[in-house]
């Protein structure tokens, strides 16, 4: 039998890496020695105190059964007291804190609680691909917002038609940027806080990679804006801060009834995060002082090396201030997925064409810095030879 797949999954945006992956996978068979700046995945491990909290609470029976859908009180309590901490933000552990399986889940589920058919949503392009697709599970239409880098990769709102406005229902926000790297500063959450409330807008922002920033320039929540909680829902990771991309675990806060709403919709889909990953959860928030500093140090030596690299090759480079992305404008009219194969080709250098992340994207390539600096190096060295 064939069977036809659903509308909405058919509407999902191709996937554009086809060619390239194959290519990749010929070259691993080949035993060709690849240096990999494709995906964005740390390569570190996940800090030895995380571990053994995760081990200690693994071999305790009653975390072997379900976990709560609410997820425990000692983790909302724990996310409560980093985030009072580390924004000087009051979130209430009990209505406003919603731990996930992984952030992901929760941004592509979202949408499910709040878009009818046919209510636009507010998507920065290029962007993390789920905000597309958990708007188009839920039978929304993704309206883009295309990213400058004239703008600094900030949403321009004055370019929203109203037309456009009165049918939408939801604004992505996401700083530090994936893919771009962009940063903004709280007098930018401000007017996304202001226009949110003036046209009715649930302002979604990811905050994916707030402890990955340099030179001390710590990035803000947007829930540090007055009047945020009426309008704002936030969602964070483990993943990225503390090298936890397999374990699966994140969560959302902010306006309470944004949050318990994804509740309700997880509580259909789901049934927790595994009871010992929420205490391995709580070691690493609580722990908070002991890793991020170390990880932040370890990626600016490697943006600095693939920075000071790619500019004595010529390459007009801006270091990122935060994530551990180089967004890289590819020089002359090239297509992003015609040098991205070329780099596979000609030098054994993967890296992510910008079109991946949305049409604004095409013209850039993404280098995940999440490879050693004797590799960048060695990989500076091979771009030399090819230009
Ligand atoms: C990595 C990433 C996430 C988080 O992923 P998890 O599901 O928590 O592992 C969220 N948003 C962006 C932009 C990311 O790059």
């Amino acid at each position: 039998m064939e069977w036809r797949t659903s509308r909405r999954l058919n509407k999902l945006p191709p996937y554009l890496f086809f060619e390239i992956d194959k290519a990749k996978r010929a070259a691993l068979k080949q035993g060709r020695d690849i240096i990999d700046f494709g995906i964005g995945d740390p390569d570190q491990p996940t800090p030895a105190y995380i571990i053994e909290a995760l081990h200690r609470a693994s071999e305790d029976p009653a975390n072997h059964r379900y976990a709560l859908d609410q997820g425990m009180r000692r983790l909302r309590s724990a996310i409560e007291g980093w985030y009072k901490k580390r924004f000087n933000v009051d979130i209430d552990a009990d209505s406003e804190v919603l731990p996930l399986i992984g952030s992901k889940e929760g941004i592509a589920h979202f949408p499910l609680a709040f878009i009818n058919p046919g209510d636009y949503a507010l998507i920065p392009d290029p962007c993390y691909p789920p905000y597309k697709g958990g708007t188009i599970f839920a039978g929304g239409i993704p309206y883009l917002l295309a990213l400058r880098q004239a703008d600094n990769f900030l949403i321009d709102l004055k370019k929203i038609p109203s037309a456009v406005l009165k049918k939408s229902k939801a604004l992505y926000v996401n700083y530090p940027n994936n893919p771009t790297s962009a940063t903004c500063g709280t007098g930018f959450y401000e007017h996304i806080i202001a226009f949110a409330r003036k046209h009715r807008l649930i302002v979604i922002s990811d905050l994916a990679y707030s402890e990955i920033y340099f030179d001390g320039e710590k990035p803000h929540s947007l829930l540090e804006i007055e009047g945020a909680k009426e309008v704002c829902i936030e969602f964070h990771s483990l993943s990225k801060t503390f090298n936890m991309t397999g374990w699966r675990i994140g969560w959302a806060c902010g306006n309470r009834g944004l949050v318990q709403a994804l509740s309700k919709v997880k509580s259909n889909i789901d049934s927790g995060v595994f009871s010992a990953i929420q205490y391995a959860g709580i070691a690493a928030l609580e722990g908070a002082e002991k890793h991020p500093q170390a990880m932040r140090t370890l990626y600016q030596e490697r943006r600095d090396t693939f920075v000071t690299g790619l500019r004595s090759l010529g390459w007009n480079i801006t270091g990122p201030s935060a994530t551990f992305y180089v967004w890289a404008k590819l020089p002359g009219r090239k297509s992003s997925i015609g040098f991205a194969s070329e780099l596979l080709k000609r030098a054994d250098i993967i890296a992510t064409p910008g079109i991946g992340f949305g049409k604004s994207g095409e013209g850039f390539i993404r280098f995940a810095l999440t490879v050693d600096t004797k590799r960048i190096e060695e990989a500076v060295e091979r771009l030399k030879t090819i230009w």
